[in-house]
């Protein structure tokens, strides 16, 4: 919990924000830091830990499919693959250089994610 979290308050009802009031020893070192309903001032008990918070999101994401009547989707995977089409990346020709990648057949300067009809498997 910190200042300005949303919360709906257990004692007032309303959707308020946290309050936060750090409480100090003698030495001036932090004792405690105590939250309050910035409404009502009711003092707001930190419930969820970080653990609790992840079941949360993924009920919430758990609801939400459920919601669109499909099923929780797989994450989609974004690394290239030998089978992704033909990216200079996975040609034959491609000569990889920290500065300017090059195509060994015409010698232009090119990205790993360009495509040309000289594809050539390696
Ligand atoms: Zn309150």
């Amino acid at each position: 919990m910190r200042a300005g979290e949303k919360i709906a308050c257990p004692r007032c009802g309303e959707r308020s924000v946290v309050k936060e009031k750090k409480i100090f020893d003698d030495d001036f070192a932090l004792k405690e830091v105590k939250y309050y309903c910035a409404l009502c001032g009711a003092e707001v008990q930190e419930k969820t830990s970080d653990h609790q918070k992840n079941t949360a999101a993924e009920q919430a994401s758990k609801r939400l499919s459920e919601l669109l009547g499909g099923e929780t989707v797989a994450k989609v995977r974004l690394k290239p693959e030998a089978d992704d089409g033909h990216f200079c990346l996975h040609c034959k020709n491609y000569v990889k250089h920290p500065f300017a990648s090059r195509c060994a057949l015409s010698m232009r300067e090119i990205e790993a994610t360009d495509s040309c009809t000289e594809f050539e498997t390696p």
